[in-house]
């Protein structure tokens, strides 16, 4: 990768890791990103505060520790920013452990940090073509085995397989159910859909990471009179959906325009809900005073 870097309190063109380090040796790491919007008064990144929220209570559930404060973080993303020149583009943090450690226990949990920035690199995929999605035969893990509300970079082995296997099937994006057989997410991103004109998303407690743009829509839901159901569902309810979307900090709101071999068409909520989206990362709504950091 040639894009700009920071690595534990440096600006690098290149964050290393060794080959037999504990974060190789048993994926033990957890990230966080976030996403940098031009708006009519500069770059901003999208509640970047609730992302290294997000961060650093994964370093506490997990045990593992930082030298660095949510403050001193949030300064280094926000200098990555500025020194990147870019105005549209994704931030990745990663906090992994460095030292190399042969076993499963690691005795030294002090954790390296790397961020990356970088421009995102469309799939081609826009939000009017859609995405294509099946229900995948990969199966969250359950919460007693994995917890879903951290982003632990092992967590993402079933993701990894679901969209494997999507992929093969000549889909874009995979939809798990969760260990109990309710409809949970998508491989990266939350899930809504829209019957009757209401709206409804599965519960946190269906083993899914609770996204910061599915907390986003379903303020903007609320505040636009649509009411957000948050419920367990099934498969059924999602197959006979009149709109799907799905959320997250890369994919914002994307409508799934086909779900196994049924077509959807792209909704009139979906599309109300993502002019609501857009005005607010862009800086000319309500929230973006609140939920913007400006460079
Ligand atoms: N679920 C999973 C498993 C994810 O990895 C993500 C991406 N962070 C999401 C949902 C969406 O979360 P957010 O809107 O905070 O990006």
């Amino acid at each position: 990768m040639t894009s700009l870097m920071w690595q534990d309190g440096r600006f690098v063109t290149d964050a290393s890791v060794s080959a037999f380090s504990h974060a190789v040796n048993y994926s033990c790491g957890v990230f966080d990103t976030a996403r940098l919007y031009p708006t009519t008064e500069g770059s901003a990144f999208f509640r970047l505060d609730d992302h290294l929220r997000r961060l650093f209570s994964a370093l506490d559930s997990v045990g593992f520790t930082t030298r660095f404060s949510p403050a001193q973080v949030k300064k280094a993303v926000v200098q990555l920013g500025r020194k990147s020149g870019l105005t549209s583009a994704y931030v990745r943090i990663n906090a992994f452990l460095p030292q190399e450690q042969l076993r499963v226990y690691p005795e030294k949990r002090q954790v390296s940090l790397a961020m990356v920035i970088a421009p995102l690199h469309y799939s081609g995929k826009t939000f009017e073509s859609g995405l294509m999605a099946h229900v995948s035969a990969f199966r969250k893990a359950s919460q007693a085995a994995i917890p879903s509300g951290i982003k632990f970079s092992a967590n993402y082995l079933q993701s990894y397989l679901a969209l494997r296997q999507a992929r093969a099937a000549g889909f874009d994006e995979a939809i798990l159910l969760d260990s109990r057989g309710f409809v949970a997410e998508a491989s990266a991103q939350n899930l809504f859909a829209v019957k009757n004109g209401n709206l409804w998303t599965p519960s946190v407690q269906s083993e899914i990471l609770p996204g910061i743009t599915r907390d986003s829509v379903i303020r903007l839901a609320n505040d636009l009179g649509m009411r957000v159901k948050e419920a367990d569902a099934s498969v059924k309810q999602l197959q006979t959906a009149d709109e799907l979307f799905l959320t997250g900090t890369a994919t914002e709101l994307m409508p799934i325009t086909r779900l196994g071999r049924r077509k959807l068409a792209v909704g009139p909520l979906t599309r109300t809900l993502k002019a609501a989206f857009d005005d607010v990362v862009h800086g000319c709504h309500g929230y973006s005073k609140k939920w913007l950091t400006y460079l």
